[in-house]
């Protein structure tokens, strides 16, 4: 059987962060009342005039660079019409054949090396206002009683990034929008949560055979909420292809919707022909012409991105943990406990699991150092109290070091030899056969100890006690 190839590019909207919208002074952002951060201008009233924000512009340029795309000398602003509830003015500002970053690329590490993945373009538009269907099972307009229009995202800045058809598995698709979202995040651009869809992405799907160099037909997949669910709604989509051209069918241009629950793809709409949006430049606009120096300036403003910092991690503690820590911000604390002389490996450990939803205070780094070392001596109720108040509070290495676990024989042994003489009844029913007793005494030790005991060294001892 001929082995098929995957086809799939992604086309991403992030929300950028900026204070105020993208073509009027009303405050942007998550989560206000609902038409409570409106004007003329986002309200779509006749007459009103778009004043662009230059912030919205300049991080739009460093997000190209990052992504090693050339900024444009000019770009322009198009209308992008359509019609729809939520876009009162009959059409989008959106940039169209002049965008502001072109040709760039992205490189994918992998675990057996890298990828590099063709960015067509990066360009900046305005969000639509948000509809919300109110009254049917989905949430979807299909059954809604009716349906209402939230204005305050309207005009929200909103960057689209379109990738070359270069990623060939639904897992390196998740790859690399685990660092895209990562490095939007390291920029300080957005927030880039799709819980809260202020980072969105739809991927296009073919199939074609091994050695085949041209695309057959595509599929839009949209409407998916994770990473995960990303990677699994791709792979859905590969299997029904593949399975429609192995059954003599043809696979037919439309978009689609993946559902979690039956892990498959539904249509949503067939597409005959590429929408018509009559673009033409927005004459209430000039052209954004960056000055040189601009840009400059901006490049030098980058920080190390995390796909560098995977190459490197990957030497110290492996390709997934190094993807891991970097993707989610776990990295900072791994680094931190490096820096104080913990080893990569327990370091990396300790970063993604202890500590994965605790933002230690920097200053705490040699206490938890400390800590780690010498967390055989210590309860753990101790070591996890402590990693939680590292957040906020300078540790007390010797305070919680006092709350050392009693792990010595000797030191135990009166203890269980007292225990046991003053339980004559219990000693007898578990000699009789009733091994659940053993569970009584160890909670009489641990009670006695405050909880200090090491409950293995307490288990061995009454085991010894009691069958001998
Ligand atoms: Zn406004």
């Amino acid at each position: 059987m001929p082995e098929w190839e995957p086809v799939i590019g992604l086309e991403i909207h992030t929300h950028l962060k900026t204070r105020t919208k993208m073509f009027c002074r009303c405050e942007a952002g998550f989560g206000a009342e609902p038409n409570t951060r409106t004007c003329p201008v986002c309200l779509a009233h006749p007459g009103a005039l778009p004043v662009p924000n230059e912030r919205a512009i300049e991080w739009t340029i460093k997000l190209g660079l990052a992504l090693s795309c050339r900024i444009a000398d000019r770009a322009v602003f198009h209308r992008k019409n359509y019609f729809y509830p939520d876009n009162p003015k009959g059409y989008q500002i959106s940039q169209y054949d002049e965008p502001l970053c072109i040709d760039g690329k992205m490189s994918v590490p992998g675990a057996d090396g890298d990828t590099e993945i063709g960015i067509i373009r990066a360009h900046l538009e305005e969000d639509a206002a948000k509809t919300i269907h109110v009254g049917g099972a989905t949430g979807r307009i299909v059954g809604a009683a009716h349906s209402n229009v939230d204005f305050n995202r309207s005009g929200t800045p909103l960057v689209e990034i379109v990738t070359q058809p270069d990623i060939r598995s639904a897992d390196e698709a998740k790859r690399f929008l685990q660092l895209l979202r990562q490095t939007i995040v390291e920029l300080g651009i957005s927030d880039a949560e799709m819980e809260k869809g202020t980072l969105r992405a739809d991927a296009n799907v073919s199939v074609r055979k091994q050695g085949e160099t041209g695309f057959r037909t595509r599929t839009e997949l949209k409407n998916m909420n994770s990473f995960n669910h990303i990677a699994r709604g791709i792979d859905a989509e590969i299997r029904r292809q593949i399975q429609v051209w192995e059954s003599g069918g043809e696979v037919v241009q439309q978009t689609l919707d993946y559902e979690v629950k039956s892990d498959t793809v539904t249509a949503r709409r067939r597409k005959e022909e590429a929408d018509d949006y009559r673009y033409f430049p927005e004459p209430d606009l000039v052209p954004i012409e960056p000055p040189r120096d601009l840009v400059e300036r901006l490049e030098s403003e980058l920080p190390e991105l995390p796909g560098v910092r995977i190459q490197s991690l990957k030497e110290l503690v492996g390709f997934e943990s190094a993807l891991d820590l970097v993707s989610t911000g776990n990295e900072r604390k791994a680094r931190l406990l490096v820096e104080h002389g913990l080893d990569w490996t327990t370091a990396a450990n300790v970063a993604m699991n202890q500590l994965a939803a605790i933002d230690p205070l920097p200053a705490n780094g040699p206490a938890l150092v400390e800590l780690i070392k010498q967390r055989e001596r210590i309860t753990r109720e101790a070591l996890t109290d402590s990693f939680a108040s590292s957040a906020t509070t300078i540790i007390d290495v010797k305070d919680v070091l006092a709350q050392t676990v009693v792990g010595d024989a000797s030191e135990l042994e009166p203890l269980v030899d007292r225990i046991l003489a003053a339980s004559a009844a219990q000693v007898e029913s578990y000699r009789g056969g009733k091994q659940g007793v053993l569970g009584y005494f160890v909670g009489q030790v641990m009670k006695e100890t405050q909880g200090k005991a090491d409950p293995k060294i307490v288990n061995e001892l009454l085991r010894k006690k009691l069958d001998s």
